[in-house]
């Protein structure tokens, strides 16, 4: 049974950590045209606690209309507007001031999205000094040069220039949402692009005290837009617009396959950044106590809500029964609780909804008889607060099991055996995914061999993790298409235009006429 926290101090009340976000009444507004707007049918949704149940806001929800008028003023900002010709080094100011606002109001920010997500205020905390980070390191690639020149056999000077795609429709999702923003809007906004994000519907609120800041830094009208609203409407208008020049999504696969349809009409650019099913192995010889407790940070962080958690425990046979026995020890001393509580180790699941998705894995785990170690439950104590599942985990499982094979998104970590290398690396690659993985062994030339077999983008030896805005991060397979971070992130958001100087000014003669 986790250890449970029912009781914390600190939490502030929605209202006064909202007051800096812009309202009509009781209903928080979007960020389009550099207005603030309520939907165009006067449309709201309520904004839930996932750790008590209680409402915290309303926000405005947009429509497919608000959507056009998003993307027509991204479209003006950057065809007509000053953005398109802006000055690289004036986008970097912008950038640098961006973060600055981050980080001078870190408090209010991590505590606005505990509030609305859920997690631990020290994992909030973190976030937004990353997203701060991450519109710094953009910032400062804006300026760094990204051309080439080449020698061609002829008299000419041959190069390539970078440049913007145009309009950005950018879709996140609600595990990290001030952070997701960031990684979309600071590579995009550095490169020159103008954008329309759309937050999840259910955690948005991170994103608006964003655009206020985007207002007062003077970020032209148009050039960053917040819209908010349902996928299967605004983010679906988004992906579907012939205005809109590249499509960037991070989220479920099932959603991509349906974003990257939507996205053919116009042939748009599109980036997808999906889910996940990552392996995690440990050979017999890996440093115990270490591989035990990434072991945990990979799956249980953020309540097993991250798209690279390591949700497949992969174990050498020899140390599985140790292994595994330390492994569910400590996972049931977990302090699963309120975000506000700086006791809580573990926070609540995202939403009600997502909450029996997760218990609906849980009992088909056991129905395909897979060994429930530990967790599987409501804890106790919290049943009737919020949306909490207890860290969980399955042993003796089988290849070919729904849970060993679907994205469950949740604290559920299932453990599969390998006998050796070759096996380990059947197994692991054995889904549709390819996202991440990591290798715990004190023999490094294993830990490369066994990692440069794995089908997978970002892979971690000795380590589960650690993510660095200077690094790619996308999957293989059907994990996404393309990266983001890194200059790799920033090449996302550019053309290549390839530009010929004839250095012999003449007449061809190639007609004779
Ligand atoms: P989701 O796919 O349900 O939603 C993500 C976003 O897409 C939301 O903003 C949603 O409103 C929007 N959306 C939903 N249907 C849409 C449609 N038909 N057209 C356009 N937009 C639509 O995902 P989620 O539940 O918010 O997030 C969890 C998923 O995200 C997991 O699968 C996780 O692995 C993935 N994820 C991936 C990464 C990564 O970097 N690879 C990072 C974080 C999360």
């Amino acid at each position: 049974m986790a250890t449970v926290q029912t009781t914390y101090a600190g939490a502030s009340r929605s209202s006064e950590l909202l007051a800096n976000l812009k309202r009509a009444g009781d209903t928080y507004l979007m960020y389009v045209g550099g207005e603030w707007i309520a939907a165009s049918d006067g449309g709201t949704r309520d904004l839930i606690n996932p750790a008590n149940g209680q409402k915290i806001a309303a926000v405005s929800e947009g429509t497919a209309q608000d959507a056009d008028r998003a993307i027509q003023a991204a479209h003006d900002a950057f065809y007509e507007g000053p953005w398109g010709d802006s000055l690289a080094q004036d986008r970097a100011k912008l950038l640098f001031r961006l973060a600055e606002r981050i980080d001078e109001n870190a408090d209010e920010l991590s505590r606005i999205e505990t509030l609305n997500n859920g997690k631990p205020l020290r994992e909030t905390q973190y976030d937004m000094a990353d997203a701060a980070n991450c519109f710094r390191y953009y910032a400062g690639l804006a300026t760094k040069p990204s051309g080439q020149t080449f020698e061609v056999p002829a008299a000419s000077q041959t190069m390539v220039v970078r440049e913007p795609i145009g309009v950005c429709g950018q879709i996140i999702p609600w595990n990290y949402p001030l952070l997701m923003a960031a990684w979309k809007l600071a590579p995009a906004l550095a490169a020159g692009n103008t954008c329309v994000l759309k937050p999840s519907e259910l955690t948005p609120l991170t994103a608006l005290r964003l655009a206020t800041w985007i207002e007062e830094l003077e970020f032209p009208k148009g050039v960053v837009n917040i819209v908010l609203g349902a996928g299967p409407i605004v983010g679906h208008a988004l992906a579907a617009s012939h205005l809109v020049d590249k499509i960037a999504f991070t989220g479920g696969t099932k959603t991509g396959r349906a974003i990257m349809q939507a996205a053919v009409g116009n042939l748009k650019k599109i980036s997808l950044e999906l889910g996940g099913k990552s392996p995690n192995i440990v050979f017999a010889d890996a440093d115990f106590d270490t591989a035990v407790d990434y072991a945990l940070y990979g799956i249980f962080a953020n309540a097993g809500q991250v798209c690279s958690a390591g949700s497949r425990l992969l174990v050498e046979e020899s140390i599985a029964k140790k292994f595994v026995g330390a492994v569910v020890d400590r996972a049931k001393k977990i302090r699963v609780g309120d975000g506000f509580d700086p006791q809580t180790e573990m926070g609540p699941i995202i939403s009600r909804a997502h909450e029996e998705k997760i218990e609906s894995y849980i009992k088909t785990g056991l129905a395909e008889g897979a060994t429930l170690e530990c967790g599987g439950h409501r804890p106790e104590g919290l049943e009737e607060k919020g949306n909490f599942i207890e860290p969980t985990i399955f042993s003796h499982t089988k290849p070919g099991m729904k849970i060993v094979q679907e994205e469950i998104f949740g604290p559920v970590l299932v453990v599969q055996t390998f006998k050796d290398e070759k096996d380990a690396i059947r197994l692991a690659n054995d889904t549709i995914y390819g996202l991440a993985g990591g290798v715990f062994t004190n023999d490094i030339a294993k830990a490369h061999r066994v990692i440069r077999k794995l089908r997978a983008g970002i892979t971690w030896i000795n380590t589960y993790h650690p993510t660095y805005n200077e690094a790619p991060w996308g999957g293989y397979k059907q994990s996404g298409i393309g990266r983001e971070l890194g200059t790799y992130g920033f090449e996302a958001y550019t053309e290549v235009k390839q530009i010929n100087v004839n250095l012999a000014v003449e007449p061809s003669g190639w007609f004779s006429t």
